[in-house]
């Protein structure tokens, strides 16, 4: 009797605690949800798997609840047996869909998934068959099995006396959940890194708990740790991975830089290919009201465009990256609908934005960037995202080839940049000629060797330094090593009679500009008929009077003049005669011309008439054999030049080049 009455409290008390348990764990998902719908984390299909992990962790619970009250009741009748049925029947369908459920949860927030986990264009493979939809398929087993309960009790039974039994099936849901968080937890560790720390902790917390209850209730059946463990876990989660703030962009409410650079290189890691819309250089064009103008609230028109972006993309697919930048990540898209959006976004600009009741124009430029093809991380990303786009290029959608260009341009940029005070630039030297084949003089040509994109041509980064407003320094370089060369005294006597510096013409138009080059020449005590100039016939068409006055100081000073690249342009031939140029290089698309058609020998012919008529000397580029050379010689040339003799070569092959031929 005693002993009965023992047992009895001794249940009584595993009741009274398996309750409070159970009513701990409901309220804790319950605040959780209510927490989550206050905060309005519902949108991405993260929040909503965590929606529902809570919603069948309170079922959990509730079932919990009711089975515990009416065993502790036990009253004989029919009820109790419906509830307890009913209750048991809704836990095991709702716990078993819990670790799956986890294991979709993980794979969102490492960005391994980005839509629903079924995504059957993506099985190619048999593999990825059994890897991805077996599992699923096991759970719908499993829940067939707990459906057919009532008929199998291949899962529980109770007998007549309302005694809870386990069957086989059980163990199964054990085996299965244990499998899917094994699943979850393997996929936690692969991307480790990618997982900020209050991120991980928070997720193995969450495991730590979960597995506590699973073992305590395994050990005991009577003890209902599980659910209140696991919505303690949960509530570790709603705190550190699904409160995003450190994500967000409070003003514009999108995500961040930082949000982004996590989630390109977390979906790298997973091997997500995607297409980045980058919608950047968002600023204001004109408004109808000038006296808005400095009025207006930027940042509402920020807010307003990334909410109509939000209409383009789920809102959890787009990040503020800076100032007047967006970027738009699209999974799984097909190019053609990448680049509609793309084109509706670059139209909707065409309209104004209306703050205040004002209308406001705006600009912007949408670039396409394929992940990982033109962009292989985030880093790149980020460059092209804010890297200089030259006015020229602009387009309002720019993709794949532009794309390529715009980044080298820019990497160009970079590279010129620093490239002064790396010493990147070296001046090659280039021999001239009689037509006799003796040495006449050399062109100094600037090379560039980057310690990041390696040599880089004049062709690319001239134009680049003439746009940054670099080409003075540039060249006032060139200029010191050729004097410098030149003070050495052996190329003269060699028998180079004067080494050409390249000149931009921008650099010509500037004030004092003469007076400074003659400065730098008498500081290396150089006679100035060692030093000619080229400018090229194309630059020489803007301004000519006044490059006429530099051309005519210079030349008073001693130095000589060469028109370069005649023959290229459609510039006024008599302005260009008259700006006293001592010898006409005549471009080498005319020499290589004249040998291509009858046409281009007409025109190769009628070019040297022409400057002979006009008392300039001639010197042909890109002189290349000698059936050139017996052309060029029968027309009257006058100087030689071209990989014939050399190519451009270092200063000191220079060197030597000169030193073998004129002791030949
Ligand atoms: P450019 O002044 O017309 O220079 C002649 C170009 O033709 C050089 O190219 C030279 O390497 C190339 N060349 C010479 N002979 C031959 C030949 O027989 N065959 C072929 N295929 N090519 C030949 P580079 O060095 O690439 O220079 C390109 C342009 O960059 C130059 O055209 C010049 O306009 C500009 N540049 C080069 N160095 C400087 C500089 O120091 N300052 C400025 N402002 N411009 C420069
Ligand atoms: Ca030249
Ligand atoms: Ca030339």
């Amino acid at each position: 009797m005693i002993e009965l009455y023992e047992k009895g409290y001794i249940m009584i008390q595993y009741h009274a605690l398996s309750l409070g348990l159970s009513i701990a764990a409901l309220l804790l998902c319950v605040s959780d949800l209510i927490f989550t719908l206050m905060d309005k984390r519902t949108g991405k299909p993260q929040n909503r798997v965590y929606i529902a992990i809570m919603l069948l962790l309170s079922l959990n619970a509730g079932c919990g609840m009711a089975t515990l009250l009416t065993e502790g009741i036990r009253p004989e009748a029919e009820l109790a047996r419906s509830v307890l049925e009913i209750s048991r029947y809704i836990y095991f369908l709702t716990h078993t869909l819990l670790a799956p459920a986890f294991f979709y949860y993980i794979s969102f927030v490492v960005g391994r998934s980005y839509n629903w986990g079924i995504n059957f264009r993506n099985r190619k493979s048999m593999l990825s068959f059994v890897t991805q939809v077996l599992p699923d398929i096991s759970v719908l087993v499993m829940e067939v099995i707990i459906l057919l309960n009532p008929f199998l009790h291949w899962t529980w039974y109770y007998d007549e006396n309302l005694v809870f039994h386990r069957a086989w099936g059980e163990f199964l849901i054990y085996i299965q959940a244990a499998l899917w968080i094994v699943a979850s937890f393997i996929l936690t560790m692969r991307s480790w890194n990618i997982l900020s720390k209050n991120r991980k902790n928070s997720i193995l917390f969450c495991y730590f708990l979960a597995v506590l209850g699973l073992v305590v209730q395994l050990f005991d059946a009577r003890i209902y740790a599980e659910v209140l463990m696991e919505a303690i876990g949960f509530t570790g989660v709603l705190m550190y991975v699904e409160n995003e703030d450190d994500r967000r962009d409070v003003e514009l409410d999108v995500y961040n830089r930082a949000a982004f650079v996590l989630d390109i290189s977390s979906a790298l890691k997973n091997k997500l290919s995607m297409r980045v819309l980058i919608v950047r250089d968002i600023h204001f064009e004109r408004t109808e009201n000038p006296v808005l103008l400095g009025k207006v609230d930027s940042s509402a028109l920020g807010f307003q465009v990334a909410e109509y972006l939000g209409t383009k993309i789920p809102k959890y697919y787009i990040y503020a990256l800076g100032h007047g930048i967006f970027a738009l990540v699209l999974y799984d898209q097909p190019e053609e609908s990448v680049r509609t959006i793309a084109q509706e976004i670059a139209k909707r600009f065409e309209q104004p934005w209306t703050v205040d009741g004002e209308d406001i124009y705006l600009t912007a430029s949408v670039l396409i960037v394929d992940v990982p093809e033109r962009a292989h991380d985030a880093d790149d990303l980020l460059y092209i995202a804010e890297c200089p786009i030259p006015e020229t290029a602009v387009k309002p959608v720019m993709e794949g080839e532009d794309l390529g260009w715009i980044i080298r341009h820019a990497a160009v940029e970079e590279a010129v940049t620093r490239g002064l005070s790396e010493g990147s630039f070296e001046v090659y030297y280039q021999p001239t000629y009689h037509t006799d084949c003796s040495l006449y003089g050399a062109e100094a040509l600037l090379r560039m060797k980057d310690r990041k994109l390696g040599t880089i041509y004049p062709d690319e980064f001239i134009p680049v330094s003439e746009q940054l407003g670099l080409i003075d320094e540039i060249d006032e370089f060139v200029l010191e090593q050729v004097c410098g060369l030149l003070a050495t005294g052996v190329p003269q006597k060699q028998g180079v009679g004067h080494i050409n510096v390249n000149l931009s013409v921008l650099e010509c138009m500037k004030e004092g500009f003469a007076d400074h080059i003659i400065e730098i020449v008498e500081g290396y005590g150089i006679e100035k008929h060692h030093i000619s100039f080229e400018i090229t016939e194309s630059v020489a068409a803007t301004d000519y009077r006044h490059l006429e006055e530099v051309i005519e100081k210079l030349k008073s000073a001693g130095f000589m003049f060469y028109i370069d690249d005649f023959g290229t342009g459609y510039s006024n031939i008599s302005a260009l005669f008259s700006l006293g140029a001592d010898v006409i290089k005549i471009d080498k698309s005319v020499l290589w011309g004249a040998q291509t058609d009858s046409i281009g020998m007409v025109l190769l012919e009628g070019t040297m008439r022409m400057v002979k008529e006009m008392h300039k000397k001639t010197l042909a580029e890109g002189v290349e054999t000698e059936e050139q050379i017996a052309l060029l010689k029968r027309l009257g040339c006058d100087y030689l030049q071209g990989y014939y003799f050399s190519k451009p070569v270092s200063r000191s092959e220079f060197l030597e080049v000169i030193g073998a031929k004129a002791t030949e």
